[in-house]
């Protein structure tokens, strides 16, 4: 379990992977704020996250990830309250579609999804440890704010120039630009703007701030030190920064060890962001006629750390790219013919090196992707020559389910049985059932005349799209 090398944004620097705790990787994964449904760039950073975690496993990792959901903060309070609705019915619709939109991405699941307002003991908890040591103080208002001006280190993630910080200017915000690092609130008391959202604290009513919830959620979760912290790259400055100064400023070791950042999706050359109003929701690009596993194809085939610049031609591209995965995984079943799986085919094992190698470099997906495309090319002209024996096109389809682990978008998703369907099959059951034979098959054309075909296993009746 070497060899794996990832690109640190905290040396900017390419580093061999090694975890603190032999064969498990701990990584942190910033999640979604839900006040509204994710746009696809935010699910850019989840899947280039799910293609880590799946690498990980891989190469024999355990992982435990978590990935917080930011449903307290300034943008769910206001868009609540403009929404006329209580902060945790407004925040439980955009959970539930995250969720549904993972699944549709083939995202797999993290370890933990801890929601912000489940933890305020542990946030009051965290700011009490640093005012007992001195990095927090609190203002005339009865908010915490993180003196930077107390904590050397400030600066090291987004390699700010110490000189340009104003230590004892205050933002209150949580969302500031690097110009304006000043101290940042850890506690915000309570002003009208918050309406009914407040909380008791040793300083009063008030709500923690965005910082905060990440750095005490991963503590109760990972420790205080783990291997991994990732996010876009807009999370550098200032959210990382400062988790990592609340962090280690209580607990004196390192946060992480590997902190990975994605690129943006990019629209017309601006980052997709739903401040600017760039943006598809996943849901509208279904709603286009695409596929989940379009999208994920789409969002996963360039590398992490380079931009990707968002076109409805670059969906049909992936479109085009899947049809010929099919068209190869169709061609390789009856060649196969349930036969058990050979040695793999020296073209085979080329790929499979390159694949290996390619995402061992920093998750190089690109040069992973072109071994995949280039087995194919062979694949189909073995074939062609009639030169691929039943034990060697088993291989390949092993082959190819290895690497569907890591991808997670090779095998075509088996499509939902629509009611229509599902009332025929109902009613086939209960025909076969009374050994009415003539209506089961009258049953069966029915459901074969809208595009599915139903077969009879020991296990039932099993329906798919033809
Ligand atoms: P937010 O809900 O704004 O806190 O963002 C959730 C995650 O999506 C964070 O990791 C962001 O860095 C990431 N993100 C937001 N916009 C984009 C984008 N256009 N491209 C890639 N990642 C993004
Ligand atoms: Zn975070």
């Amino acid at each position: 379990m070497s060899g794996f090398r990832v690109h640190n944004t905290l040396s900017r620097q390419l580093e061999d992977f090694q975890p603190r705790e032999a064969g498990h990787a701990r990584m942190y994964t910033c999640g979604p704020t839900v006040y509204n449904v994710a746009h696809i760039g935010n699910f850019r950073a989840y899947v280039f996250e799910d293609l880590l975690r799946r690498w990980l496993q891989f190469k024999g990792y355990r992982v435990t990830q978590v990935m917080n959901l930011t449903d307290v903060d300034d943008k769910t309070i206001r868009d609540s309250q403009a929404a006329g609705m209580p902060l945790a019915d407004y925040t439980a619709q955009y959970k539930q579609a995250f969720f549904e939109d993972m699944r549709a991405l083939n995202i797999q699941p993290a370890e933990h999804y801890p929601a912000a307002t489940d933890h305020i003991p542990e946030m009051i908890a965290l700011i009490r440890t640093l005012e007992e040591k001195g990095y927090a103080y609190r203002a005339a208002d009865g908010s915490v704010y993180f003196s930077i001006d107390q904590w050397p280190a400030y600066g090291k993630l987004a390699h700010l120039d110490r000189t340009g910080l104003r230590p004892g200017v205050r933002v209150a915000t949580d969302e500031y630009d690097k110009e304006n690092a000043a101290d940042f609130a850890l506690w915000k008391a309570w002003d009208e703007r918050d309406g009914d959202v407040a909380w008791n604290s040793p300083w009063g009513r008030g709500r923690p701030g965005w910082h905060v919830e990440c750095s005490a959620m991963s503590m109760k979760y990972l420790g205080p030190s783990f291997d991994i912290h990732t996010g876009g790259v807009d999370n550098i400055f200032p959210h990382h920064e400062d988790e990592i100064a609340q962090s280690e400023a209580a607990n004196g070791q390192p946060l992480a060890t590997y902190w990975l950042h994605c690129a943006h999706l990019m629209v017309d050359g601006q980052k997709m962001s739903k401040s600017r109003g760039n943006f598809h929701t996943l849901r509208d690009i279904l709603a286009r006629g695409y596929a989940g596993r379009e999208v994920r194809y789409e969002l996963l085939a360039t590398h992490y750390r380079a931009p990707l610049n968002f076109t409805f031609a670059s969906l049909d591209a992936a479109r085009t790219a899947l049809r010929r995965v099919d068209e190869f995984t169709a061609r390789l079943a009856p060649a196969a013919g349930g036969a058990p799986a050979g040695a793999l085919p020296g073209w085979a094992r080329a790929a499979a090196d390159r694949f290996e190698t390619a995402l061992d470099e920093d998750l190089n997906i690109s040069a992973a992707l072109a071994a995949l495309f280039d087995a194919i090319r062979e694949g189909n002209a073995v074939m062609d020559a009639k030169l691929l024996t039943p034990a060697d096109a088993a291989a390949v389809q092993a082959l190819l389910k290895r690497w569907d682990g890591v991808l997670g978008v090779l095998e075509k998703p088996a499509e939902a049985v629509p009611p229509d369907i599902q009332a025929r099959l109902d009613k086939r059951q209960t025909a076969r059932a009374a050994k009415d034979w003539k209506l089961s098959d009258a049953l069966r054309d029915e459901i074969a005349a809208r595009g599915w075909t139903v077969k009879d296993t020991p296990k039932g009746q099993v329906a798919t799209k033809a």
